[in-house]
Parts: C-alpha cells; structure tokens; sequence
C-alpha cells in the first residue's frame, strides 16, 4: 500500500513535471510501432530507448483498457477513465518517443517504409506520408468479423472502441425514451425494450450482464411502467457460451442468465440483419425472425484491411486468410525486420489483451537482445513462450466466473467472491495510477448514485 502511494504520487508529480528526455539520435535504429492497444503498449513500457528511436503510429492517441468496456456501455463506468492518453505512456521513457496520430495505410517491406494518413477531420498541408523503418512492429489488432453479412455494419452496434460504446449507449437510452412515447403501440414497445446481443464469447456475456444490472438497478426503478417490458436476449451458434471456460462454469453462467431472465439461445444462426429484426435459424432449423430494439454484435475478430494487405503483399509466405502469420519469435513470415503481435496475428492462442500483452514485453526482450548482439554480446534469443494465467468474466448480478489454471491444476470458481477478486485484478492490472483512481470513483459514483439515465 505505501508502496502504491508512493508511486501514485510520483505519478502525479510527473504528470505535472515531465521528464526532460534524450532526442532522437541519428546513429540508433528507428523502431516504428502500428497502434496504441494492448500489444502496443506493453512492448512501449518495457523497450529500452537508450538503444532505439522509437515512433508509433495509431489513428488513436490514447490506450484502452478494453475488459472494462462493456461497463461504459451503460454508465457504470465512463470512458474516460479507462482511457491513457499514450503520451502519458511514453513520457517515462529516456528517449522521447515520437508519436503521430494517423493511420498507417500500407506496409512496404523492400524499400522498409510505411504510408500513413492523418485521421482528422481538420487535415493540415501534410495529411499522406512515407515513413522508413529499421524495425517494425504490427499490433493494429482487428476488425469485428461480420462474415460479410449485410445489414451488420449499418444496424448493429460492435463493442471494441470507444465510439461503440457511446453509440450503444446512447442508443440504449434512445429506445427506451421512444418506448415510453405517448400512445406507442404495444408491439413497439416490446419491440424497443427488446435487447438482442448476438455471440456468446466473453465481450457478448459481460455486455448482456452489465446490461441486465443497469435494467434491474437503474431502468426499472426510473420506468416503472416499462418494468416488465424490458428483454435480453443472447444469440449464439455453437451449443454453448464461453467456450474457453469448463463446462462447470458454463452451467453456472447459464443458470445465472437464466435467474436474470437473460433468455439465451444457442446453436442459433444469424441469417439476415435488418433495421428492426433479425432473422435467425433456430435449433431446430426453423427461420424466426426477433424484432431488436437494440443489436450489440460480437461474434470475434477478422484482419484489418492493412493486415490483409501485406498478406497479400507476401502471398507465398502468408497462407492464412486469418492473420498475419508469424513464427516463435513474432517475426513476420516473408518480410524481414517486420514483427507482429497480439491480435492482428494469426496464432494459436486465443485473442486476448494477456497474450497481447506478454508478446509486446517479449518482444521488447528480443529488442534488447538484440542491441547487445550488435555491441559483440554473447546473447541467445529463445523462442516466445505463452503463460496462461487464467481467464475471468463479470456475469452479472455482482458475480463473476475464473479459470485459474494457477491454483493447482485447474480450479473454477464463481460467485461474488470472485466478483470481488474480479474487480481487484482489474483495479492492479489498470495501468496508471490515474486511471485507477478514476474507475474506482466511478464505481463508488454509481454504487451512492446509481447510474446516469441520461443520453
Ligand atoms: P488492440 O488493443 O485492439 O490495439 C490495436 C491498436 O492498433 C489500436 O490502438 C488501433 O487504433 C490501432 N490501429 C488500428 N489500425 C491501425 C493502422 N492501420 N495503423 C496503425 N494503428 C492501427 N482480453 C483479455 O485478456 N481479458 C479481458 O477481459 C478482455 N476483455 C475484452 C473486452 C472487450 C469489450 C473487448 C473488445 C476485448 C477484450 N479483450 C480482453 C481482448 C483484448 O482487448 C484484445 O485481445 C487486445 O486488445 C489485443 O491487443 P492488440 O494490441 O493486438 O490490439
Ligand atoms: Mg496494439
Ligand atoms: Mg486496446
Ligand atoms: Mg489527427
Ligand atoms: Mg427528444
């Protein structure tokens, strides 16, 4: 405790003194880094600049801390304080580390240059560049997979950035209002209040789960007349939801969604998305459409579009659609000096901020090996190596599930003690001092208050 005090204030100090830092220096390799996530991140905190230039580029200035997002979506958290602007970030390190606010667009591993474009809508003289790269490290993440269905991307509301938490919130609040309309037919007002989340991997499960909180503690209370109206319905193809969990732990999630009337429906195929219902194929191969007031899609990843370009690029060694391949060392196949890491990869772990995150201080461990290779050091750079530490879910009603493959063998465990344990390794795994204090507020706010209702 005194330990994390101690450091909270240096924190503080520091944001309103930053450090003096050492420029870039012309003799040294550039280091260029695509994205500000996970991967991104966690290779910045632990690069060594006393060795390289660094410089990232991402179409976003700050860092995510994406496991608390579904809790944005409905108030229990705001935005803001699971945001870290990344200079923030790279303010402790010796070297200044230049950061530009674009997108890179394409990757030319023969000449070592990147594009990158501007993302603003306030473009300056310059909005297009060429940048040369000595090394290059892709964590760009990935698309949501919409299996190019029509109607997904103009409907549906995806749950991976900032931006689709506003929208579904405020979407939220948007059929909720219109359902308390004067004289609205009854058929709309089921329609409205009829929430239909459609994948039940983790990102689908929380977001149902925090949804069915704000409904019980929150809508209820402040729209008594549309009490019993409101639905969750959670879509999914396989026979069960998180499937990553043991079979114990799905039992008990689906029990619980069951007690939370969360009505969930699996081995259940999206076949069509229009703007008021869904048509789905049942278990039973039956095609039933379910009208939606609101549609929150989350079923997995697919590569960006830079991703699919370099792929392309490097056909003969790039032989899955489903990533960019890579080899133990997150060096990319068929470009040389080209690494990649975390989700825009295709690996055989499972996407997630944990693998994302060990890879980037793996491979700033390769980077550091490396530079002592080049001074004449004996050094050896062994092959990455994943450590599974567990997985954890927020299912709702102040309980929450963990695999923990750590405490002998494997145990599972659930209830509201894990809830709590849920939100302590949230809290110590929140990056900054800052934003702990920040999402500890929140959660207080909402607890005295309740949520805002507001749009
Ligand atoms: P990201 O973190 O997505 O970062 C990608 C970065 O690249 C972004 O900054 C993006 O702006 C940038 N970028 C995109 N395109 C370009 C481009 N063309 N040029 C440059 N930059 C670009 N994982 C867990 O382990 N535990 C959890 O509890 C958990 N919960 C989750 C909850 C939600 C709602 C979501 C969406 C994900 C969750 N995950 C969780 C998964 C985790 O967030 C991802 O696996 C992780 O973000 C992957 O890290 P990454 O660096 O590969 O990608
Ligand atoms: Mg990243
Ligand atoms: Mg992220
Ligand atoms: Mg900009
Ligand atoms: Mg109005």
């Amino acid at each position: 405790t005194v330990g994390a005090i101690g450091y909270g204030v240096y924190e503080i100090y520091n944001k309103r003194h930053p450090l003096e830092q050492k420029p870039f220096d012309p003799k040294k390799r550039t280091v260029v880094v695509l994205g500000s996530g996970w991967g991104a991140v966690s290779f910045l905190k632990s690069i060594n600049t006393d060795d390289y230039n660094v410089m990232v580029v991402s179409p976003r200035n700050y860092f995510l801390f994406t496991p608390l997002l579904p809790s944005c979506t409905v108030g229990t958290i705001e935005l803001r304080s699971i945001m870290e602007p990344i200079r923030f970030i790279t303010q402790h390190k010796s070297r200044n580390v230049k950061f530009y606010e674009s997108e890179c667009t394409d990757i030319d591993p023969e000449s070592k240059t990147i594009r990158i474009t501007d993302v603003s809508d306030i473009k300056g003289s310059v909005s297009n560049t060429t940048i040369p790269y000595d090394y290059l490290v892709m964590a760009i993440g990935a698309d949501n997979q919409t299996f190019g269905m029509a109607g997904v991307r103009e409907f549906a509301c995806f749950l991976k950035e900032v931006w689709d938490a506003q929208k579904i919130r405020t979407r939220l609040m948007d059929c909720v209002e219109s359902a308390g309309f004067a004289k609205q037919a009854p058929e709309e007002v089921n329609r409205l209040l009829h929430m239909v989340v459609v994948g039940g991997g983790p990102t689908g499960v929380e977001y149902a789960a925090e949804l069915h909180d704000f409904l019980k503690d929150d809508l209820e209370v402040w729209y008594p007349e549309l009490a019993d109206k409101f639905r969750i319905t959670l879509v999914e193809a396989l026979p069960n939801v998180l499937p990553m969990f043991s079979s114990q732990l799905i039992q008990y999630t689906e029990s619980t969604f069951k007690q939370n009337k969360i009505e969930v429906l699996t081995k259940t195929m999206v076949k069509e998305v229009a703007d008021k219902e869904i048509k789905v194929m049942d278990a039973n191969k039956n095609l039933v459409s379910i009208p939606y007031g609101l549609l929150v899609w989350a079923t997995g990843n697919c590569p960006r579009p830079l991703a699919r370009k370099l792929m392309a690029r490097l056909k003969e060694s790039q032989t899955s659609p489903r990533g960019v391949l890579v080899d133990d060392y997150m060096r990319v196949a068929g470009a040389p000096d080209v690494y990649a890491i975390g989700d825009c990869t295709f690996s055989k772990y499972a996407p997630t901020a944990q693998v994302a995150t060990q890879q980037g201080l793996y491979l700033a461990s390769v980077f550091e090996s490396l530079a002592r290779i080049e001074e004449g050091q004996n050094k050896k750079i062994t092959p990455f190596e994943y450590s599974h530490q567990g997985s954890l879910a927020y299912i709702g009603s102040d309980k929450a599930i963990a695999d923990l493959p750590f405490l002998n063998g494997n145990v599972s465990v659930g209830g509201v003690a894990t809830y709590v344990f849920w939100r302590s390794v949230y809290i110590s795994n929140m990056f900054s001092f800052r934003n702990r204090f920040l999402v500890v507020g929140d959660w207080m706010k909402s607890k005295v208050f309740g949520r805002d209702v507001s749009r």
